[in-house]
């Protein structure tokens, strides 16, 4: 049966903060660029310092929504990448949002962790490359088990045994003998989609397409989205390519690209068009010549000619 992923997204537009809590043990992020002006959004609703308080969206003109499900498929590679610090958190959640299950610092950091790890070893067992495995799966030589529970190196064993989630997974060293590491990894990514891919808190909404009977899966927390893209990565094979001009990873799918796809989107490929035709007038303006400036923008001469308005 189809399923169509989707999410609601708020982002808010005028930024977010830290606010130390617990005499700066814990910071916490807060929408808006001061606590000043969450008290201004609210139509004068007073906002509770207690960042696990709910929060009421408020002026709608200062939320943007977007569905990261269709506007950004790599969102989950951005987070992987993420540095763990206040500044680069800060500025993820701006662009993208923050996930209503995180608010603290000290979730992000792990969160980021996870996810990164977990990408990773999706990565290092379809390029086989065992050193990288290596550091994630390991085999007891005490117990004669393999152990992707606490004690092994893997950040991902964490996920596993922590309390919130799955037991502690050993497994006998009979189920992946020695010295293969692909399947025990597959194994742990398995256990680690298995609690992280959440389907609480998403709602079901049937829908007839053409007639045919199929479910609309509506997320509403952002960290369930991206451990969503990267369940659907793997287990659709999704490749992704990072965009020429903003950097931001995009999938590479054959029959909805083309193969030499280089920009994540129409804005990306329409703003870099423009930025080479003006870097080509501005260098014509300073004396370039003609075939320096098309090296310079990657063009023809016949269209850097055209730009320039020389063609005639
Ligand atoms: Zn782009």
């Amino acid at each position: 049966m189809r399923s169509l992923l989707r999410a609601d997204i708020n982002v808010c537009e005028l930024g977010y903060h830290w606010v130390d809590t617990d005499h700066g043990v814990a910071s916490a992020l807060h929408w808006g660029k001061s606590p000043e002006d969450r008290y201004g959004m609210l139509f004068g609703v007073e906002m509770s310092e207690d960042p696990d308080a709910s929060y009421d969206h408020g002026d709608a003109g200062r939320w943007r929504s977007y569905d990261p499900f269709s506007e950004k498929r790599g969102l989950f590679l951005i987070f992987a990448e993420l540095e763990p610090t206040r500044e680069a958190i800060i500025e993820f959640a701006s662009r993208y949002g923050c996930p209503a299950s995180l608010r603290y610092l000290s979730n992000w950091q792990r969160e980021i962790l996870y996810l990164a790890s977990a990408v990773e070893v999706w990565t290092a067992i379809q390029t086989k490359d065992e050193e990288t495995l290596a550091r994630h799966v390991s085999w007891d030589e005490v117990q004669r088990d393999l152990g992707l529970g606490p004690g092994f190196p893997s950040p991902l064993q964490t996920t596993i045994d922590s309390h919130e989630m799955l037991p502690v997974v050993c497994v006998g060293v009979g189920d992946f003998p020695p010295p293969d590491l692909i399947a025990p990894a597959e194994y742990l990514l398995d256990n680690t989609l298995a609690k992280k891919v959440k389907w609480q808190g998403v709602d079901t909404v049937p829908v007839r397409i053409n007639g045919h009977l199929t479910f609309r899966v509506e997320f509403h927390d952002l960290l369930d989205v991206m451990w969503m893209q990267l369940a659907t990565a793997i287990s659709e094979s999704q490749e992704f390519r990072q965009c020429k001009l903003c950097e931001d990873p995009f999938q590479l799918s054959p029959d909805v690209n083309r193969a030499d796809r280089v920009f994540c989107s129409d804005t990306c490929r329409v703003k870099s068009y423009e930025r080479r035709q003006a870097k080509a007038r501005k260098m014509r303006a300073a004396g370039a010549h003609l075939r320096e400036i098309v090296k310079a923008v990657e063009s023809n001469m016949k269209t850097v000619k055209r730009w320039l308005g020389e063609d005639k």
